[in-house]
């Protein structure tokens, strides 16, 4: 049976929805705010398990190839002295999937453009919606209202409609640094092409990924490179500061460190103060279902926001077709399928956002002594131990 579905958002949560939704069959349109898509940020590092998802919709071989080839993980104090340094190939072999990290505007095109622009309509602003056991009708800022069998919520960290499908309030809450990040060309041999370099110190962080191409123009490698500072709320946001104010707070860090500082265009940065939601306790509503960002906002610290996003999407195609096959009446197949989503997705995300959120305090010295423990721990470690909680984070996923 094929269902009409209104998808709310075409971030990487959307899309990934709509396109596992096509590929079974549905008549899917996604209803997007802007009137142009941009990504905000550089770039993100998508883990084996949303990558696994790509190739299950058949866009793992492209995204791969737009990605940079992570081998490794060295971890280096502040001022350059090496902690340690490992493969990622153990891990690579234990889940049978690379990790791929990748230019947010070259992930979201390969997606915008699998699901087809045809089914996308931009500058379509969702303000509510009513649902029953019949249907589900939305309606936008500009008063059209569009009836649905099926909605899928995927409109990011500050969703309008959050609140009335969890139906009590939730608030955002800053996890206590900001982050800024770039992507700079790979040619000035700041890192190795093939390790992710992370300085650690002063409850700081300076990351350094290999990001491949992104398809840019070019053929230019380049690293997506991000600085964390713990700093109170609100602190002023002025471009035009950016780099003076990182070279304040790197003062004394190793040398490419500040040749990096130097070397980014704050015009191409993005500066995000870092927020989670608490861990919710449904993602559905009659007819609906809560996707992405919207439904478990978590620190970056796991890189998982947009790998859970995918899981949501691939889990909710699957349970809505397991549903529609197994029950007579599209009702009840609806009911069954939402509350299958509901036992696949809730507690998977939830632990994730609060191992996100334990993981981004010890990094950024929300309690001193433990990130202390941290570093001296980077010291002495093999890989091992970073392997493991990686590959238990992957292995959780829906594909394994
Ligand atoms: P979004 O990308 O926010 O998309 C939501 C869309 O909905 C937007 O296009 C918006 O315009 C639209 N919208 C909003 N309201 C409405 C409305 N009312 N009507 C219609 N449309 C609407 N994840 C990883 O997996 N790996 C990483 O390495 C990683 N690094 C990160 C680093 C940083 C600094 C940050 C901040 C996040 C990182 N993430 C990472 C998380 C990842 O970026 C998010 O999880 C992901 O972008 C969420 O996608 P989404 O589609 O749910 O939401």
């Amino acid at each position: 049976m094929s269902l009409k579905v209104l998808v709310i958002g075409a971030g990487m949560g959307g899309l990934s929805a709509a396109l596992a939704l096509q590929q079974q069959g549905h008549r899917v349109t996604v209803m997007e705010r802007v009137e142009e898509m941009r990504p905000v940020g550089a770039a993100i590092s998508l883990w084996s398990n949303g990558v696994k998802v790509m190739h299950q919709l058949g866009l793992g071989t492209a995204i791969e190839r737009l990605s940079g080839d992570m081998q490794r993980m060295r971890y280096l104090s502040h001022d350059g002295h090496l902690l340690s340094d490992f493969s990622l190939a153990p891990l690579y072999e234990d889940v049978k999937q690379r990790a791929c990290p990748i230019a947010r505007a070259a992930l979201q095109q390969t997606l915008f453009d699998a699901v087809g622009a045809e089914h996308i309509e931009l500058g379509q602003h969702c303000v509510d919606y009513t649902s029953d056991a019949r249907g589900v009708t939305v309606t936008f800022a500009d008063g059209r209202k569009v009836e649905t069998d099926l909605l899928v919520v995927a409109d990011g960290t500050h969703s309008r409609l959050r609140n009335k499908i969890v139906g009590r309030a939730v608030e955002r809450q800053y996890v206590g640094y900001v982050n800024w990040n770039v992507r700079v060309p790979a040619k000035d041999a700041l890192a190795p092409l093939d390790s992710w370099d992370q300085y650690v110190g002063e409850g700081k962080r300076v990351s350094l990924m290999p990001m491949g191409t992104g398809g840019n123009s070019e053929g230019q490698e380049e690293f997506y490179c991000f600085f964390d500072v713990p700093l109170p709320a609100d602190t002023p946001n002025d471009p035009a500061r950016y780099k003076e104010e990182l070279r304040e707070h790197f003062t004394g860090w190793a040398r490419p460190v500040q040749a990096l500082i130097e070397h980014v265009d704050p015009a191409r940065m993005a500066r995000v103060e870092i927020h989670d939601i608490e861990p919710l306790e449904t993602l559905t509503d009659t007819r609906v279902a809560l996707l992405g960002d919207a439904a478990h906002g978590m620190a970056p610290d796991l890189g998982q926001g947009g790998c859970q996003a995918m899981e949501d999407a691939w889990v909710l195609a699957q349970v809505v077709q397991k549903a529609l096959e197994d029950v007579p009446t599209p009702n009840e197949a609806l009911r069954q399928a939402l509350d299958n989503y509901n036992t696949a997705r809730v507690k998977r995300v939830g632990e994730i956002v609060a191992r996100a959120r334990q993981r981004a305090e010890m990094i950024h010295g929300h309690t001193s002594a433990l990130t202390q423990a941290w570093y001296a721990e980077l010291g002495q470690e093999d890989g091992q131990g970073v392997r493991e909680g990686i590959k238990k984070t992957i292995l959780g996923g829906p594909l394994g």
